[in-house]
């Protein structure tokens, strides 16, 4: 990989986080896009497909829909009866269709048929008058305006949704309830996904303590493999715990030696801010090509990326993350630089969070010159607009911060103080 460019670039200066995005992005293009050993396909049944990756077009086999049907419960009638002038109509109802099999009938002009919402259209009618603009007389002709329907309205038309032969789904979509559904309504049973990104998770520090161990004197529980594990998990990765290392280079030799053997990427968190970089640095050195990054953002602003050699087991460079170690730090990392990447190594396309511009209900202090990622709580203010405040204490160390809020308050890098009322992205 051309980490090593990248970070000399970048090493003397910070790097904008727009940058960094694009730094990583155009890393992972270029070395494992095309790459089709690095995605395996494998075919799951469609309720294992939940956010799942489609690794090839997904072709309707069949017309949707597959017949002309009605789109209303109403009357289904030639429009031949309708005339320019708007006039009363009455006619001849001769049976009701019901969604499903039916018998299908011959309907002549001054004729209409009472058809249910989805019921097969008579070969001979166009348009279907919604029941509710009628009135049934005691003749039992029903009557109805002319000028309440069109032509045609109403008339869903066979392969008007999807033709047989074309893409319902493209390849690299995420796939979402909605998809699932969309399969299944083609008589779909099972997809072709990717095989989920195996992705190593290891915690690097000296202080670090097991949950399942008691807290030692100046000791703190390792809660990043959690919320890391759980981010991966949400994302559909497959994920390898490799505990919690010592900050030696022999023991972070060997886990990172072991991780690649099986993982696709590795990510740890800790070690990577001044003073302990320089040894991580070291050892990276020796495995393969890993940029030290300096990031002009808060929190999270020390990063390293780039990739660890094949091994002999695996023909493939990992791809390495070592986020900083610091909780909030590493939540807001792995969602501004770590998500998109694994999605587009897992083969995914347009992986993008949006953002939505909302009002700031408080003053926010920033400086210019970096990018600043508050968490933020959307809600909705006593007249019924959507706003959004600061969940207090906002220090990287603040886990709290985290899990009260619902959305990160983005402040760009040349954005400065945040008075009351102004816009902001969440
Ligand atoms: P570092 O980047 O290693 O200097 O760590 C920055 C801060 O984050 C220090 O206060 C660490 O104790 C803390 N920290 C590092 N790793 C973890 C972890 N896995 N869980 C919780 N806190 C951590
Ligand atoms: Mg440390």
């Amino acid at each position: 990989m051309e980490t090593n460019k990248a970070n000399q670039e970048f090493q003397s200066d910070f790097l904008s986080v727009t940058d960094a995005r694009q730094a990583i992005a155009d890393l992972i293009a270029s070395n494992y896009e095309s790459s089709a050993m690095h995605l395996r396909k494998e075919t799951l049944p469609l309720h294992q497909c939940l956010g799942r990756i489609l690794a090839g077009d997904l072709l309707s086999p069949i017309d949707v829909p597959a017949h002309d049907n009605s789109a209303m419960d109403g009357y289904a009638f030639n429009s031949s009866e309708l005339s320019d002038d708007p006039q009363n109509l009455e006619l001849t109802n001769i049976a009701t269709l019901h969604a499903g099999p039916t018998q299908m009938l011959p309907v002549k002009p001054g004729q209409c048929i009472k058809t249910m919402t989805g019921a097969l259209m008579p070969a001979t009618c166009d348009t279907v008058v919604p029941q509710e603009f009628t009135m049934t007389l005691s003749n039992g002709l029903v009557s109805f305006s002319s000028d309440v329907v069109r032509a045609g309205e109403n008339h869903r038309l066979r392969g008007e949704d999807l033709q047989s032969g074309k893409a319902a789904i493209l390849q690299g979509r995420i796939l979402r309830p909605a998809d699932l559904g969309l399969a299944a309504s083609l008589g779909i049973h099972q997809l072709e996904v990717y095989q989920r990104t195996k992705v190593a998770i290891l915690s690097s520090g000296n202080e670090l303590c097991d949950i399942h161990e008691s807290l030692a004197p100046g000791r703190i529980f390792d809660s990043n493999r959690y919320s890391l594990r759980a981010c991966l998990e949400r994302l559909g990765m497959e994920v390898i715990d490799c505990g919690i290392v010592r900050d030696n280079p022999d023991d972070l030799r060997r886990a990172f030696i072991a991780a690649a053997q099986t993982a696709d990427v590795i990510i740890s968190s800790g070690g990577v801010s001044v003073g302990e970089a320089d040894f991580t640095k070291q050892m990276m050195e020796e495995l393969g090509e890993v940029g030290f990054w300096k990031i002009a953002m808060r929190p999270g602003r020390p990063m390293a990326f780039g990739s660890l050699k094949p091994s002999s087991s695996k023909s493939t460079p990992t791809v390495f993350f070592g986020l900083p170690g610091n909780p909030v730090a590493v939540m807001v990392t792995f969602y501004q630089f770590v998500r998109n990447a694994l999605l587009q190594l897992n083969g995914a396309k347009r992986v993008e969070i949006p953002l939505l511009p909302v009002r700031s209900a408080v003053g926010i202090r920033k400086k210019s010159g970096r990018t600043e990622f508050q968490r933020g709580i959307v809600f909705q203010d006593p007249q019924g607009q959507w706003a959004v405040k600061t969940t207090g204490s906002q220090g990287a160390e603040i886990l709290r911060s985290m899990s009260e809020a619902n959305c990160f308050i983005i402040l760009h890098h040349d954005q400065g103080n945040i008075e009351p009322g102004d816009w902001v992205d969440v």
